[in-house]
């Protein structure tokens, strides 16, 4: 017998740092220049074979728009077992909100044994790392334990570079929790 599990994942971040490429490059395997910032609350799944027994029903939850407000509805975030924070490598001011979005992400939901939920720092856009903030970045792996991400990827939806990768460590945590 197959077992299957529904995992609802959420991916938060500044507007404009790559969430909605990151789902459609990872559900879709298509890339856009124009994803117009539709209202409300959207999510695509995936289905995986996760192992000879076990059937993954991964849930992307995008936020849509509602990222300008800087926060999310607990009703958004309830029954979420993990998340993807996404920063843009090329602007300053969408890393900084990382720690917001962390904070917003661990007062609003936990797991039953009231651990936060595993959460994977991604630093999309890094094809565009020619014009970026590297060398003013902190070390992100430092950064990345600091703050209690399970670990942290450069990513890009345009390239598909570890979008995979990353979001496979996630779900991977989440399967080692029960
Ligand atoms: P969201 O607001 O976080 O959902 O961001 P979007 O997915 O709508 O992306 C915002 C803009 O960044 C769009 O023009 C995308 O085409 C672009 N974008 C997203 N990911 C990447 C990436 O990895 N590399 C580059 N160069 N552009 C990207
Ligand atoms: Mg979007």
């Amino acid at each position: 017998m197959q077992r299957e599990r529904l995992l609802k994942v959420l991916v938060i971040g500044d507007l404009g740092v790559g969430k909605t490429s990151i789902i459609k490059r990872y559900v879709h395997q298509v890339f856009s220049q124009h994803y117009r910032a539709t209202i409300g609350v959207d999510f695509a799944l995936k289905v995986l074979n996760w192992d000879h027994k076990t059937v993954v029903r991964l849930q992307l939850w995008d936020i849509a728009g509602q990222e300008r407000y800087g926060n999310m509805t607990r009703v958004y975030y309830r029954e979420a077992v993990g998340a993807l924070v996404v920063f843009d490598m090329t602007r300053l001011s969408t890393f900084q909100a990382i720690l917001k979005w962390k904070g917003d992400l661990d007062s609003k939901v936990a797991l039953s044994n009231g651990r936060p939920v595993p959460a994977v720092l991604l630093a999309n856009k890094c094809d565009q790392r020619h014009h970026g903030l590297c060398p003013k970045l902190p070390k992100l792996e430092n950064f990345s334990k600091e703050y209690g991400f399970v670990d942290w990827y450069e990513t890009s939806a345009k390239d598909n570079t570890n979008i995979d990768a990353a979001i496979t460590c996630l779900v991977k945590s989440i399967m080692s929790v029960e």
